[in-house]
């Protein structure tokens, strides 16, 4: 989609610091982040949020999460714990309309969430 930010980071025409590229998926380092570790992993195709998935895509949201379990894995979080996020729309806090899975570690979360 030709205005969304995301979209722009997936074909190279923003700048990011990409860790992790694959035929569906993108993984790059959160550029304000909340925790020590805090990636996130997109889909190369616009999709704005969950609401939006819809049958043909349960392999992709699925490759979604086991991605961002690998980098955290790989990140070294997976004993001791992280955070997947997934905002949704206003009441959530999304602000960048395509979507994206938050990979946050590295220190205590709490619980709720704010
Ligand atoms: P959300 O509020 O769930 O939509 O998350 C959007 C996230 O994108 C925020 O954590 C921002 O810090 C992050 N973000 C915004 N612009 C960029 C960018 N150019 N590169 C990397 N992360 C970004
Ligand atoms: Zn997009």
């Amino acid at each position: 989609m030709a205005d969304c930010l995301f979209c722009k980071i997936v074909k190279g025409e923003i700048p990011a610091k990409k860790i992790h590229e694959d035929d569906d998926t993108v993984a790059f380092l959160d550029i304000n982040p909340q925790a020590p570790t805090h990636l996130l992993v997109v889909p190369r195709r616009h999709i704005p949020t969950l609401n939006d998935l819809g049958p043909d895509d349960d392999a992709l949201a699925g490759k979604l999460l086991r991605v961002a379990a690998a980098l955290a894995k790989e990140r070294g979080l997976a004993g001791r714990g992280w955070r997947a996020v997934l905002n949704t729309n206003a009441d959530a806090g999304q602000t960048v309309f395509h979507i994206h899975a938050h990979v946050l570690g590295g220190r205590r979360m709490t619980w709720p969430p704010g």
